[in-house]
Parts: structure tokens; sequence; C-alpha cells
């Protein structure tokens, strides 16, 4: 079915996608199986047998020649992504494909290649996702994303995904494919393309923040973005990658239906299913379940919202709720939310104007957001009802809604320095009535209480509790899980996008939904997943973890910075400063001490006396025994003292000894 058609009646095809899944769910759980692979491999023709040794030999040889002669790499890139645009080309798209497939059949015939999915970020994690999908020489890869810095990493502002195995591999990448523009799928994007530059392609509203995010660091004229409209099927190596619309906490997600020279494999991206988005339309189900009566040789879904019952609720039902808090107010309203929920965004800004309000937007991701979101469209903003910060002190204060960052708690945001008195704009008092429309990112809810705390505090009217409707999740529940599985009945399936016991739980499901355990594979960031038409299983390892960022310097804080800064933090400080003679190695004068975050120096003296005296002692001690390298003396004068300080005090602060010859 084209999109075409889809757009005309919505209903019937809501209707009929939704009695397609449960047919085929009931289907699927009384044991009967889709198409039977083999055939629809044989249908393909496929090269049926086993590769031998010699096969291996002979194409890895190729394959090396090839790499010689081929040409620099992005101008191979270039030539090679062929976007198909829309629904009237499909036909001839599909045909280009098979045609391509044909031409490339010789040359597979030589050896039936394993489909490699590599996971670098992703699983075992809410956050970095970036996976790998490797065919013969080419290489894709899915979203780029960030992760947050946990308690124990002072001072990183941003955890980065291990790309060395995409170094390695740089010249046979041949595109980076988002699925949507949240942080933990684009945010790594700016720090990987320094090492590697592949085409990008993304919907229209991912690459706009994929724009800004460049344009910040100065990266976006060397980038190569294409936009690209779900219902499009791009081109890359091997790889044919249609982009599927989806729903989620932001405009523009789609899922990936990668077709590899194997089968179709379909990479959800986070995803929910809303009946009745704000923008856009529903989730393509009726596009996934064609996919599924064709043959998907393996799901690779979302499963962050694996442990909860039911269905995933519609963004409208938190539009219902502001009505109903904007609806005779007599205050100023605020409103935090995550900036890139731009529908959530369209809501509050909707029923500011019904009730007659100005809006007010502060801190700089939501000024971004609403710049590229009406810019491209994706957000409409009544005429007159946004108002300039500066200008927000003349518009009566029971007539405005602000709309502003810090739906967690962060420190720099917006919500955070009006809670603290910091905001230029806005001052906090019994007049207002702060929303909070979000929910905390695990590991966030001590800073958001704390805020919320100091709102109270100022007399404010705090509304946030996630059970009011306040805030719905952007990811698919059980139900919804469910009805993926049984739209695409996959033959394989492997859960990405969860903490190890979601991935798990994950799998249980797709079990309770018949697809074989041998046929699902939990896996882990860094491990090669190996795909044949009949098989999955894990085969060796590629580096991966985490790289750290903190402020321009990429990877240079390590286990051993961060570990002295834990130390640093838990412990204090103290620098023993010894001035030492360069001809004999005497002490010239008495050893200083300095210390930090250890002890409060007045009420310490006795201590610090006893810390020189340790000093001296270990320095003559060091004489005595003809110790006269400058390193043997450091290493005595700190492992004595912090064997005294320990006895004493029982704290073991970080000791710095530093001579100074003289
Ligand atoms: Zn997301
Ligand atoms: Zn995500």
């Amino acid at each position: 079915m084209s999109p075409k058609q889809s757009t005309k009646s919505k209903e019937t095809i809501k209707e009929s996608a939704l009695e397609q899944a449960i047919s085929k769910a009931v289907g699927r759980t009384s044991g009967a199986r889709g198409k039977d692979p083999a055939a629809v491999k044989a249908a393909a023709g496929k090269p049926a047998r086993r590769a031998s040794a010699a096969d291996k030999k002979e194409s890895k040889a190729a394959a090396k020649a090839e790499e010689k002669t081929a040409r620099p790499r992005q101008s191979k890139n270039a030539a090679k992504a062929v976007p198909t645009a829309a629904p009237e080309q499909e036909n001839a798209a599909v045909k280009a494909a098979e045609r391509q497939a044909k031409k490339t059949k010789s040359k597979a015939k030589a050896v039936q290649e394993k489909l490699k999915i590599i996971p670098l970020g992703g699983l075992g994690e809410i956050g970095k996702n970036l996976t790998v999908y490797e065919y013969g020489k080419d290489i894709i890869l899915v979203d780029c994303g960030m992760g947050f810095p946990d308690d124990e990493m002072y001072g990183v502002d941003v955890v980065i995904p291990d790309i060395s195995y995409l170094e390695e591999n740089a010249e046979r990448i041949r595109g980076l494919f988002l699925t949507h523009g949240h942080e933990d799928h684009i945010g790594a994007i700016p720090y990987v393309l320094r090492k590697i530059n592949p085409p990008i392609y993304a919907t229209r509203l991912t690459a706009g923040l994929v724009k800004i995010k460049l344009e910040e660091h100065k990266l976006l004229k060397q980038a190569q973005i294409q936009t690209v409209e779900a219902g499009m099927t791009i081109k890359a190596g091997c790889f044919s990658v249609e982009f599927i619309h989806i729903n989620h906490s932001i405009a523009d997600a789609v899922s990936f239906a990668i077709k590899t020279p194997l089968g179709t494999v379909i990479h959800t991206g986070d995803f929910k299913i809303d009946v009745t988005p704000v923008s856009g339309t529903m989730a393509d189900l009726a596009r996934l379940g064609q996919l599924g009566n064709e043959w998907v040789l393996a799901l690779l879904p979302d499963s962050t919202n694996v442990e909860k019952p039911g269905h995933s609720e519609s963004e409208r039902k938190v539009g219902a709720r502001f009505d109903e808090l904007f609806k005779d107010c007599d205050k100023r309203i605020i409103v935090t939310t995550f900036a890139s929920n731009v529908d959530r965004i369209q809501q509050i800004i909707n029923y500011a104007a019904k009730y007659g309000r100005k809006v007010g937007i502060t801190g700089r991701s939501m000024e971004n957001i609403l710049r590229v979101s009406t810019e491209l469209g994706y957000m409409k903003v009544p005429e007159d009802v946004l108002v300039s910060m500066d200008r927000i002190k003349s518009v009566p204060k029971n007539r405005t809604v602000i709309i502003t960052t810090g739906s967690q708690g962060e420190e720099m945001s917006a919500l955070h320095r009006m809670a603290f008195s910091e905001h230029k704009q806005v001052d906090i008092d019994a007049g207002d009535r702060v929303i909070i429309s979000a929910s905390a990112i695990p590991g966030n809810e001590l800073t958001i209480t704390k805020v919320i705390d100091e709102l109270f505090a100022k007399g404010a009217e705090v509304i946030y509790n996630r059970a009011d409707n306040l805030h719905v999740s952007g990811h698919a529940c059980q139900e919804d899980l469910k009805m993926m599985i049984a739209l695409t009945r996959p033959k394989f399936f492997i859960p990405l996008h969860g903490e190890t016991r979601m991935l798990h739980q994950h799998a249980k499901l797709a079990r309770d939904m018949g697809i074989e355990p041998a046929n699902i594979l939990v896996s882990a960031i860094g491990h090669i997943i190996e795909l044949t038409a009949d098989s999955v299983k894990e085969n060796g390892e590629v580096p991966a973890g985490r790289i750290l960022v903190d402020g321009s310097g990429i990877g240079e804080v390590g286990s051993v910075v961060l570990h002295d800064r834990k130390h640093l933090a838990d412990e204090g400080m103290i620098v023993v400063i010894m001035t030492m003679s360069g001809e004999d190695g005497s002490m010239v004068s008495a050893p200083e001490i300095i210390t930090r975050g250890f002890v409060y120096l007045k009420e310490a003296e006795n201590l610090m006396e006893e810390m020189k005296r340790v000093v001296v002692e270990s320095i003559v001690s060091c004489e005595n025994q003809r110790i006269t390298d400058w390193s043997s003396i450091k290493g005595k004068v700190k492992s004595n003292l912090s064997g005294y300080l320990y006895k004493n005090t029982r704290r073991s602060p970080m000791i710095l000894p530093v001579i100074i010859e003289v």
C-alpha cells in the first residue's frame, strides 16, 4: 500500500491495522509461522550453500583488491547514496534494487556473507545509542547518541560511545541513519564527526536539530546531511534503508526497515503507538504489517517501557490536563517540559492562546527548538501570542505563560535559575503556578526535587505529580511492544535500547509471543552479533565503552582521572612542599603543607604540626638510609603521611609531595 492511499482513509487503516495485528498475534501464539523462511530465501535467489574456506579466501582477496582501487571515500559515498523519492517511485525503486541485487548476486555467489550487527551503545544502559550494521565490506550506522554522566563522573559533561571500531573501518561506512532528534540518538554526532564523516540521513526535524548542534561546534560545513521523508528508501552500499513513520515524544521519528542481502531487519528506534497524535499521523503500522507479510529476518526494538503493562498513552491526554490547569487560573503560569517535545510545547501554546495569554520562551534549547520547528513547519504559533522575555513584564502576570527549560532540575536551566532567584526576567512568588510536565530521567530525581522544594519555599503553587496526566511517555508499553512483534513477525529478536533487566524482560515477552527461544538474543555493547538466514549468535567483540567528554577534551578523562576526582571529592587533598638541596639532597627549610577539602586549618593546628613532623622524620630516615633520588623520597613521605593520617583521622586524602630543588 502506498502512503498516498494511507492518507486517504486514516480511520479504516487504523482499524484494519489493529485487526490485522490482533489476528496475527493470535496466529502466532497458536504456533502458526508466517512464511517458510527457506522458501522466501529461495524465491529471493539467495545462494543457499555454505561458503567453503577457499571461497572466503577468494572473496577476502577480492575485497582487498577493491579497497585498493576504491576512490576517495566521500565522493564514493555521495555517488552511492541514491535516495528514491516518494510513493510513485516506489515500484521503480524496488525494481532498481532488484536489478542491483542481480548485479551483486554474481559477486555474492562466491561466498555467503553473514550480517553483523554490533551495538556500540544503548544495551545495558539508557543512552548513547549507536548500532553498526555490517555486510561484506559495507557498514551503515543507526543513531549516534550521547549518554549522561552519573554522579561518580565528576566534571564530565557528556558520555559518548567508543568508536575505535568505526575509526578503523571509516572507509567502509556508507551512511549514518538517524531515527529521531533526541540527545541519546544524535548527541554524539559533533564528537564522532571529528573522527569519521559519513553522509547523514535524517528526517527534516531531526536534520534541523543536528544542524543546530553542528553549528555550535563549527562543524556544519564539513557535514553531509541529507533530508529524507518517511516512506523514502535510501541505498547505501548493499543496504537499502526505508524510513517508516512512527510516534514518539518528538516529531518526525522513524523506524527503519533495513534491507540486507539476507533479508529485512526492522530497527524500531524509540517508538510508541499514538492513535491520536497531536501533529502528524499515527505510526505507519500498515507498512510494518506489510513487511511482516513479506518476511522479516530480525526485529531490533525499543525496550524502555517493557516493564510497564498496557498501552502507552496519547500525547493528547496531557493537552486535556493543560486545559483544566489553564482554565480559570488567575496566576502566572510557568510550564517546564522536555525542549524536544515539540507537540507538548505546541499544546501549551494552543491552550495559552485559547485563554488569551501571551507566551514567553526561556532557556537556550527551548528557544532553539521553537525556532527550528516553526521554520520547518512542525509548530504553528498563532500570531501575536509570543512575546519576548524582555517585554514580558509589560503584560499582566495572570495573562502570561512562560515555557522554560529545566524539567530535570538542571543547574544551568532557566527554571533552576528562577527557583534560586538568578533569572533576569522572572521572580517566583505566590502569584505563580508552576507546572512540571515531565518525568525525571533516572538519576535526576534529586536535582528536580530540590528545585520543586525551592519553588514551594518561594510561595509558588507547584503541580508536578506524574500520576496527574502531566506527562505521558514516548515509549511503547507491553501491549504496544507485543503489537510490534505481532505485526512484523520476525524470525530473530534482538532487544535494544534498555538496561539489562529490560532487555531480558523484552526477550521473555517475545518468547511468550511464540518466538523460538533459540532465535532470541540478549546482547551487550561491543558484541558482534552474527546473523545468517537461519541462525543468530554472538561471535567476537570490538572495543566498546564510555568515552568521557570534559569541556573540549574528548577521551582525555579516563578512569584514572575519574578515580582521582572521586578521591579528591571524597577525601580532599594535601600538598607537601619540600625544599631540598640539589647538591647533597639535604632539607633546606621546613616542609610546607597545604590542604584543600581536608580540614579547616585553624582548628587543626596540632594536626598540621604532627604532619610536618612525620614529613621531616621521613626525609631524615631517607638521609640515614642514603636514599637520594627524589621519587623515592616522595614515595616515602607519601606512605608515611598517609599511614599516620589513616591511623589518627581514619581518612585518606590525596597526598601530593612536591620537591623544590634549590
Ligand atoms: Zn527518544
Ligand atoms: Zn532513546
